[in-house]
């Protein structure tokens, strides 16, 4: 097999591919947390660190029938929330971010979700990566959001050579066309968990085999299965 290129311009390329492979490969590739509200989303996703989102899911359907507003969980004592979101660990940390943040969405945005980066990072417990998210499921605003199957998919593919997520975000930036980020995002995700797992990446079944250079690399002959 031909040496897979790695430049600037030959992965540019190589990424349409990519995409359009892992579209067909995963048809309703999605957000995985349930939210109906932008407030709910953000919510979710200060949840979902260190936490899987099946246990978010499970955890907001109590939390989101609770609370409603910014104001609700603004507030509400802390031991009602830590109580209900006790099993996705680090809850009195959540806690302290969701009521924080709700206060500073009172006090400078009216109650209501703002719609920029600069704006959202200002909220506690809110890094790019959430930012990300809620910018491109509630307000339509391509990026990439960079999380742990994102940062190892990428990786293996050869689109970053970095380990620090907001150099990811930015190598990503520049190679993945703006109206695809959103699914990109997904399809990494969805990658990550299907097939490219950490420790056993299913190279020999995975759509993208040619396309990839960890299969072949030192590395990749040991963990490939
Ligand atoms: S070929 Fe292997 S390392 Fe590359 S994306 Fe597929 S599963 Fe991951």
């Amino acid at each position: 097999m031909a040496a897979i290129k790695l430049t600037q311009k030959a992965n540019r390329e190589r990424v349409l591919e990519v995409i359009q492979r892992l579209g067909e490969t995963y048809p309703d590739a999605r957000c995985a947390l349930n939210f109906s509200t932008p407030l709910e989303l953000l919510v979710s996703v200060i949840l979902s660190a260190q936490c899987t989102d099946e246990r978010v899911n499970i955890v907001t359907r109590e939390l989101f029938q609770r609370f409603k507003t910014a104001a609700d969980y603004a507030e509400a004592p802390p031991e009602a929330i830590e109580k209900i979101i006790h099993s996705c660990g680090f809850y009195r940390q959540k806690t302290k971010s969701i009521q924080n943040a709700c206060r500073a969405l009172l006090d400078r945005f009216g109650g209501e979700i703002p719609g920029t980066m600069e704006e959202l990072l200002t909220l506690d417990g809110v890094g790019r990566k959430t930012a990300n998210v809620v910018l491109a499921e509630c307000h339509g605003v391509p990026g990439i959001i960079v999380d742990t199957h994102c940062k190892r998919v990428a990786g293996r593919l050869g689109f970053t050579k970095n380990t620090d997520p907001v150099k990811i975000e930015f190598d990503l930036l520049k190679i993945v066309p703006r109206e695809h980020q959103r699914m990109f995002s997904h399809y990494m995700v969805f990658h990550g968990r299907n097939i490219c797992h950490a420790r056993s990446a299913r190279c020999s079944q995975c759509p993208l085999f040619e396309l990839c250079p960890f299969p072949h690399s030192a590395k990749g002959k040991k963990i490939a299965k």
